[in-house]
């Protein structure tokens, strides 16, 4: 048997081979460290009751490791210079399709309706590509797919953003609109050097699953990201000046301001990252654009 594709002697051997070059362009750092990736599909509890979703296989290390798992592997790849590595060293499992597809651009349900079975429980497991780390999160979860955990690679610094509490300076507009929807946790951090080529910043391994428990949804949810990136606009200016920055200072908004404020038993003097997701949330259903 092969020894596995993200041994460091077998990535720069596959690299070799091909005359590959990694690209910048499109995130291109490949993972080289067995551990890591167990740990990953560790993380991810992956069994064969699950479809994983790639993105990103690159030249297979963590497709490998998540066929010898799953029941069934669909990863998108954009770079079409790897489609022919992927099917040389992926051949030994027949339980993986890659797609050449930009995985932003793919219609994500037509694609799992298409290649996965729907009897499985689904998973999103990546080493993502960090340029677009927010877009594909984002694009996960306005999916609406039945998605039950994903366990991602990302610059340590935006997992810290996606993790962070209120108080906490990493804390802003990221953290709240993704975890008003998810759970989120940092499982462990990745050196740089486990990586070829090695990136310039650290890494770590994010889970999020899906909340069951709310207290409180947004009524409108395109009025509630916008009201919370509107309040995050000024990070040094107070609540009060955020919100009527987005909504103007009439007389009238501000009164109506000041009522909802006082509802709410906020401050107006609060800076703007002591709130809560469930405030945000609680603030933009009472501003909508109607009620001012
Ligand atoms: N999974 C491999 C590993 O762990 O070694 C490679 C991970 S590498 C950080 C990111 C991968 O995402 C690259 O293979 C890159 O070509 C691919 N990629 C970049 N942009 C993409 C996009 N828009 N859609 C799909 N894949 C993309």
């Amino acid at each position: 048997e092969q020894i596995e594709i993200g041994n460091p002697i077998r990535t720069r051997a596959i690299i070799e081979q091909y005359g590959l070059s990694a690209k910048k362009s499109l995130g291109q750092n490949f993972l080289t460290d067995s551990n890591v990736l167990v740990n990953i599909v560790t993380a991810a509890e992956i069994s064969e009751e699950d479809d994983v979703i790639e993105v990103g296989p690159g030249i297979g290390a963590l497709t490998e490791q998540l066929a010898k798992r799953a029941h069934h592997v669909l990863a998108f790849e954009i770079d079409e210079n790897l489609i022919r590595v992927l099917d040389d060293t992926l051949a030994p499992y027949d339980n993986v399709t890659v797609l050449n597809h930009d995985v932003l651009k793919a219609n994500l349900a037509n694609e799992i309706a298409e290649n996965l079975d729907g009897k499985h429980h689904l998973k999103v497991v990546a080493n993502l590509p960090y340029y677009i780390t927010t877009p594909i999160l984002k694009n996960f979860m306005a999916s609406s797919l039945p998605i039950e955990k994903m366990v991602v690679m990302m610059q340590k610094e935006v997992a810290e953003r996606l993790t962070a509490n209120p108080g906490n300076k990493e804390y802003g507009s990221l953290s709240v609109v993704v975890q008003y929807r998810m759970d989120t946790k940092i499982e462990f951090a990745v050196p740089a050097k486990v990586f070829v080529p090695k990136p310039k910043v650290d890494s770590a391994i994010l889970s999020l699953t899906p909340r069951t428990e709310y207290t409180v949804k947004p009524d409108d949810e395109a009025h509630f990201f916008k009201t919370v990136h509107g309040c995050f606009m000024h990070r040094r200016k107070n609540l009060w000046n955020n919100l009527q920055g987005m909504f103007g200072k009439t007389p009238e908004i501000k009164e109506e301001i000041q009522i909802v404020l006082d509802d709410l038993q906020i401050d107006p003097q609060i800076r703007p990252e002591r709130l809560t997701v469930a405030d945000f949330i609680r603030l933009s259903n009472r501003l909508l654009p109607t009620d001012l």
